[in-house]
């Protein structure tokens, strides 16, 4: 993994969905090429032994490329789910009473079963229970602990296994099922590098999930249930990065709630340091249509604007007929916004005050002097990507090369605002350092003849979380006729 890639010149990453639009190696490639730097494989969809080609073809991609590429594995979470109809579906009337229970046996008009014993538990009288998306509403009446009456508010067709969200109830739900744990063990098994555990409703939900995970991979947890807002800033500290899953949230939550709950998550995530994902419905009737509509266009800018880490695409790239079209609209889309000059201001507008570390005042010197002495790079050594998260979280003007000895470090950088992330051998003196940041920027085409690049590294070199050195360094005319050495 030594060979020069151009960077993206953007700073926000594109998160791009696979599934049957864009499962196959070729569909990969050409995604990752529109502007794709991180892909979600997601556990929802497909058995785990469909995912195993899908990820061997991005890490097949990543080697011919030489650039360190992103995977992350969604857990479904415990979605709920109603049981089947034996027509398959039936026409719930509105004002008519409808119930659910716990009996298999397939439902009609009146009732259908409930697989999940905790909704009796945890239902009250008044409670809304919203089908498909929120396609349908139904008002609790009476619960008993396996009978819930209900009063049809919001009627329609109701088929075979739909979605059910319950925003009025806390439920004593686990955050892994079943599925979960074994999706984990095979995204785990399978080197993925970020794993995104859903409807996370308490900061102790992901607690779990990391002792599972083991440090073998990043830990995400998805935002989508009123009660983790509640809870939101512990629970952005027990992760290593958030989601801002807008589909779920805008279910749960009237949907105009969901724009401030957006700006404070990814406004959240920001000050505590940690990468956020604003998700879901960003191009939408790209599905079916090869242009977004103004809404559409507008929404994936603001997010740019908000200074998000990266973006993502849903059915958009996983399920509909314009995948490649939906990653270049987003790439032209963060294009166009980041060289408004207003975006610094905009992006600045969230205050991220540093912490009394070494490595905060550092990281804040490093954005500061990259200003003030226009610099053309940052390059920052890190073992664990923590430098380069603090680094990223300053959300300097210039790009931040990661140059890093643990090739699971710079795949976890994919999801992080503003890096281009290498994966070569440590260095083991000041000057080794100072020779290869030249090299290394002028290799991926990040700094020229006479330009200056600041340089952060820990000494003693080799040892994990200690950058203490910040150093200047002007790239003279000469180098760049023999930087072209061999390099791990
Ligand atoms: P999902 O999560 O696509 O897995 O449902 C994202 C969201 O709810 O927005
Ligand atoms: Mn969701």
């Amino acid at each position: 993994m030594t060979q020069a890639v151009s960077p993206r010149s953007r700073k926000v990453r594109v998160l791009a969905t696979l599934g049957p639009a864009s499962n196959s190696p070729e569909m990969i490639e050409r995604l990752f090429d529109a502007g794709a730097d991180a892909f979600r494989v997601n556990m929802s969809h497909g058995d785990q032994e469909s995912k195993v080609p899908v990820i061997q073809a991005i890490r097949m991609l990543e080697k011919t490329r030489g650039r360190p590429t992103t995977i992350l594995a969604d857990l479904q979470g415990p979605k709920l789910r109603v049981g089947k109809f034996a027509e398959g579906k039936v026409l719930l009337e509105t004002g008519s009473e409808f119930v659910l229970d716990r009996d298999a046996t397939p439902g009609d008009a009146t009732r259908v079963q409930l697989p999940h014993r905790e909704i009796f538990e945890a239902a009250h009288a008044d409670a809304r229970l919203l089908l498909d998306d929120g396609k349908m509403v139904l008002r609790l009446l009476s619960a008993s602990p396996d009978r819930l009456v209900t009063r049809v508010e919001v009627g329609g067709y109701l088929s075979n296994s739909k979605g059910l969200n319950v925003p009025d109830m806390v439920l004593p739900l686990a955050a892994l099922t079943e599925k979960d744990r074994s999706d984990l063990a095979f995204a785990v098994d399978q080197n993925v590098d970020w794993i995104a555990l859903s409807f996370v409703q308490r900061p102790e939900d992901l607690m779990e999930a990391r002792r599972l995970i083991g440090g073998k991979a990043a830990l995400l947890a998805k935002i989508e249930k009123p009660s983790a807002i509640t809870r939101l800033e512990e629970i952005v500290e027990q992760c290593d990065g958030v989601m801002v899953a807008r589909g779920d949230l805008g279910v749960e939550l009237p949907p105009q709630s969901v724009p401030p709950l957006q700006k404070r998550i990814v406004e959240t995530a920001r000050r505590l340091g940690r990468p956020v994902i604003v998700a879901t419905q960003m191009l939408e009737s790209m599905i079916e249509s090869p242009s977004p509509t103004r809404a559409e266009v507008s929404d994936v800018a603001t997010a740019v604007y908000d200074g998000a880490d990266a973006i993502m695409l849903s059915a958009e790239s996983a399920a509909g007929k314009w995948p490649i079209e939906s990653v270049t609209m987003m790439d032209s889309i963060a294009d166009a916004v980041e060289r408004d000059p207003a975006h610094g201001d905009r992006v600045h507008f969230t205050v991220t005050k540093p912490d009394p570390t070494t490595a905060d005042a550092l990281a804040e010197s490093a954005k500061n002097i990259a200003c003030t002495v226009s610099a053309a790079a940052i390059v920052c050594f890190t073992s664990s990507g923590s430098t380069a998260r603090r680094i990223a979280r300053e959300r300097p003007t210039v790009p931040i090369l990661v140059l890093t000895p643990r090739l699971e470090t710079a795949r976890r950088a994919g999801l992080l605002w503003g890096t281009h992330a290498v994966n070569t051998r440590d260095v083991g003196s000041f000057e080794e350092m100072v020779a290869k940041a030249k090299r290394m920027a002028l290799r991926h085409n990040l700094a020229g003849a006479g330009d200056r690049i600041i340089v952060t590294a820990g000494v003693p070199f080799g040892t994990p979380g200690s950058t203490n050195v910040l150093h200047v360094v002007t790239i003279v005319g000469d180098e760049l006729k023999n930087y072209e050495g061999r390099e791990a």
